[in-house]
């Protein structure tokens, strides 16, 4: 990291509790913790005052991008009060000048060691201290090593052939000169239209006889509708300044907002538009992000807003050529940090204003006059970089850090970080990052996510402290568990398509991996209080007190499981258990029919096929038309207990399974409980398979290729229905495919104790179905409880368990019992899901690639290639 020259300190050499790297928001609200709680702290910064980010980014144009009424600080009500903000997005010299009067008030200044980076930080294990060194010689042993250090305070290089050959002036805009640039009659560069870029063109625009603007990538921005700070925010603060900071840090973002249940994909065209063009008079970038509930998880929702965008920039833009240069078409709007701006885009209508689309003609150098480009040499007198940063890793990496055992931070961290939390990382006792990688940080409003870090921390040491602890370090497994859950955050969103800074792909050589927290500010701050609440989750702590560790997984349910579970929650709806089996499938109709329709299929057609008790309605589902086919034919029996459940309850998954493996899907509907109790949904299971086998031609099968398959009770029934079929000497099934499958009745298995409330299916209604379905004295007869029977020579078998499924272990049970027996087993273990997840097709997005791997599953049950297959990305 450069340093900015000011006053040059002495060389320090002292002791202290804790060294802080950056005196920006983090450092500095950092320090002031640090002394409410008595400990003595040194403050280092590379730049000769307070301010960080708005201390270094200087251009002209730059402001935040948060209203800020929210992007300040809470934790000084006096502070809060004696500052007005006079813009709704204000300027960096007002930012600073807030940051300056902030660290004055508290006299932080005195702590601080300006004009002076931290080099190295050394762990050492005797000592079980920090050895901090700087540029300046400086030799620090501290206990807590603190890196308030930014997520983009580390500016890209400019990676440019000849960038040092240029002649002419040269300015970065994340290091602009503090007297500022006078552009006047000059013919001026700018490379990068990322936020920087978006924000100070057109003011340089105003000063330079030519601006060309080189784009590689062009960029999503909105109107700021600057002005003055909002009215209604003002008002709420004023009225209601703790609820509105509370609301605030309880939020997605970190700014109230009632986030919307609006639908991109099944809203009206004029319910889209009026939703974006309010968005869009907002003027703020968690309104555009927020049009609908899922822009940003459904590429068909996200190109609605999306596509409304380029339409405005169309608008903006004179010349049809360069609007459509600066109209973002490679990425999904959101996936890259999208810009505010003011006046960017009609800036292009100045004649004097050209753009220069990097994608059709490349930088082929950077001479001593200007630029070359693969078509043109542009002469310049300056070049101004907006570039962007090394963001998240970088100014962690740039410092030497060393930790237990000579482990080097940026050796841990080659493949990728690895946080838990994004607060500290396994390997480093006492390190604390501010904002690190695993944490909300970017994606949020900063300063309430700097906030609720600095708290963290200082809770962390005082609680330390008290309980006689001198180190504290997270367990390689929080950690692996919580990097595991903020993969499972960005996996369910349209975040890893991007090649963004989020990404590091804006940084040669930089690891791939969705650097920030992604599942908000309010989920993450649950987790952070969780991990306390729960002793220190997940945390090794030593000293006096003891070595305590708590080991353990903060989050291990995939998110969008988590949130279903909450929305049901919140509904209220009667334990399903305390209803007549009537009402309880009327329960069910009704959820059936407001939720997503699964993917399309070649074709669905309803029949009846003759059954023992009477006929079977049975829905087909064809991957491709008949023509295309044969198809092999699965035989597929829904989910409910033998008690609910129809042709619609499963129809979407139905409809997955069809388009993912490429064969036909017959499900059948069977007698039910308690009108029609054990064995009789066995015996018709048993029967369908049957006719269909004998109909296999007529149907479109190929013969020979059928397969059954079936969910929870479903999968009792196909599976009982295998050993009929080898009992019965056939028909011949080539393979079974069970999901969640219920095989046994005792229901004393620890996954019943673990899950056995709260997850949907519960004891109390396992009980209620086995109640309904069989005497206690048929359930331990092979055709309800399949894990008692003979199981040799049974179908290849691929069984699916839910790890927050009570029926879990047995599934496990059933599949090693199988597997005992001889017949070939996959397991496919849902990690993070629940007995239910796994069906809601198009809700639960993390369910997505499970369902490929039972299609997969179908598809190996089958000798030759399917046909008629489409891409599973496709798929939601
Ligand atoms: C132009 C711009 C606009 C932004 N606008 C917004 C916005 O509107 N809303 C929002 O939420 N966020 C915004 N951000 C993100 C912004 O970085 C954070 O909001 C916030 O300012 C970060 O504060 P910080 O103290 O964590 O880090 P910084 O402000 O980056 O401060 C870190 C400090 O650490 C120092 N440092 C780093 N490494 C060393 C070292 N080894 N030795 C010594 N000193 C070191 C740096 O010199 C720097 O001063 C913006 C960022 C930029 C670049």
């Amino acid at each position: 990291m450069t340093r900015d020259s000011g006053t040059k300190p002495a060389a320090v050499s002292a002791q202290f509790d804790a060294v802080v790297v950056g005196a920006g928001f983090s450092g500095l609200y950092m320090l002031y913790q640090l002394r409410q709680l008595g400990m003595s702290a040194k403050g280092f910064d590379a730049a000769a005052d307070v301010g960080g980010t708005w201390y270094w980014n200087r251009y002209p144009g730059a402001r935040c991008d948060i209203p800020t009424t929210d992007y300040a600080y809470s934790f000084d009500p006096e502070l809060e009060k004696e500052w007005i903000w006079s813009e709704k997005y204000a300027t960096q010299p007002e930012i600073l000048d807030y940051l300056r009067l902030a660290a004055d008030r508290h006299g932080l200044r005195s702590d601080i060691e300006f004009s002076t980076t931290v080099t190295s930080a050394h762990w050492d294990e005797g000592e079980n201290r920090w050895k901090i060194t700087t540029d300046r010689g400086n030799e620090i042993w501290c206990r807590y090593y603190i890196m308030a250090s930014g997520c983009l305070s580390i500016p890209k290089s400019a990676e440019i052939e000849g960038a040092g050959q240029f002649a002419g002036q040269v300015y970065f805009t994340s290091q602009w000169p503090h007297e500022g640039v006078d552009f006047t009659g000059q013919r001026v560069a700018v490379i990068g239209t990322g936020s920087s870029g978006i924000q100070s063109i057109p003011l340089i625009a105003r000063q330079a006889s030519q601006l060309t603007v080189f784009q590689r990538t062009p960029n999503f921005s909105i109107p700021a509708h600057n002005g003055p700070a909002p009215a209604e925010r003002l008002v709420q603060l004023s009225d209601d300044r703790d609820g509105y900071r509370h609301a605030a840090r309880w939020s997605r973002g970190g700014i109230p907002a009632e986030p919307t249940d609006v639908l991109g994909v099944t809203a009206s065209e004029d319910v889209r538009r009026e939703r974006f063009e309010a968005a869009w008079d907002q003027g703020e970038l968690f309104g555009i992000l927020g049009v609908f509930a899922d822009q940003g998880v459904n590429p068909d929702s996200n190109d609605i807003v999306a596509g409304m965008i380029r339409e405005k920039i169309r608008l903006a833009v004179d010349d049809p050529e360069t609007a459509e240069a600066l109209c973002p078409k490679d990425h999904y709007f959101g996936t890259k940090r999208p810009c505010l701006d003011t006046g960017y885009f009609e800036t292009y209508n100045l004649p004097h204003v050209r753009l220069v689309d990097l994608r059709k003609q490349p930088i082929i150098r950077i001479t001593e006059e200007g630029i070359d480009t693969a078509d043109q040499s542009f002469e310049f007198d300056a070049i101004v970089y907006a570039t962007g940063f090394d963001a998240m890793t970088g100014a962690l990496a740039a410092v030497d850090v060393t930790g237990r055992g000579g482990l080097s931070l940026t050796e841990k961290w080659a493949p990728g970080p690895s946080t838990y939390l994004g607060l500290m990382t396994a390997g480093f006792p006492n390190l604390f990052m501010i904002t690190g990688p695993g944490s909300p940080s970017v994606l949020s409003n900063m300063t309430v996510s700097i906030e609720q870090h600095v708290d963290w921390v200082a809770g962390c040491l005082r609680d330390m402290r008290d309980a006689g602890f001198d180190t504290i370090e997270p367990t390689a497994l929080a950690e692996s568990g919580w990097d595991e859950h903020v993969r499972d955050c960005a996996a369910i969103t349209l975040h890893p398509t991007a090649s963004s800074w989020y990404m590091g792909a804006n940084v040669p050589g930089k690891p791939r991996v969705f650097l920030p927290y992604i599942g908000g500010v309010n989920a993450y701050r649950q987790a952070c209080d969780d991990v306390v609440s729960q002793g220190y989750l997940g945390f090794r702590r030593t000293g006096r007190g003891g070595d305590q560790c708590r080991d353990g997984v903060i989050r291990s349910m995939q998110p969008d499981v988590a949130m279903v579970l909450e929305i049901m929650a919140g509904l209220g709806l009667p334990p399903m258990e305390t209803l007549s089996a009537g009402d309880a499938r009327a329960l069910m109709a009704a959820a059936a029919a407001i939720r997503p329709p699964g993917p399309e299929v070649a074709e669905v057609t309803d029949g009846v096929m003759p059954g023992p008790g009477g006929d079977l309605p049975y829905r087909l589902y064809r991957p491709a038309a008949a023509d295309q086919g044969p198809h092999p034919i699965v035989v597929y029996f829904h989910g409910g207990g033998w008690v609910l459940g129809d042709l619609d309850s499963d129809d979407p998954l139905c409809r997955d399974l069809c388009a993912r493996s490429g064969a036909v899907v017959v499900s059948v509907n069977y007698r039910h409980a308690p009108e029609a109790r054990f064995p009789a949904a066995a015996q018709d299971a048993f029967t369908a398979v049957q006719w269909v086998d004998a109909n296999t031609v007529s149907l479109g099968g190929i013969p020979g290729q059928l397969a059954v398959a079936g969910w929870s009770a479903g999968g009792n029934i196909a599976t009982v229905a295998c050993h009929l079929a080898r009992d019965a000497g056939g028909p011949r099934i080539a393979g079974q495919l069970l999901i969640n499958p219920v095989v046994e009745s005792e229901m004393m298995r620890p996954s019943y104790a673990e899950n056995g409330d709260g997850y949907i299916l519960t004891t109390a209604l396992m009980r209620w179905f086995w109640d309904h379905y069989a005497d206690p004295a048929e359930r331990g007869d092979p055709r309800a409880a399949p894990l008692l029977g003979n199981l040799a020579d049974l179908p290849s078998a691929c069984i699916v368990t839910a790890d927050f499924d009570p029926l879990r272990d047995e599934g496990v049970a059933y599949a090693r019992a199988l597997d005992a027996a001889g017949v070939p087993v996959r397991h496919v273990r849902a990690r993070g899901h629940t007995h239910t997840s796994l069906t809601m097709v198009g809700i639960v997005i993390s369910g997505a690639p499970v369902r490929a791997q039972m299609a997969g599953a179908l598809a190996d049950f089958f000798p030759a290639p399917v046909t008629g297959a489409v891409s599973n990305s496709s798929i939601g």
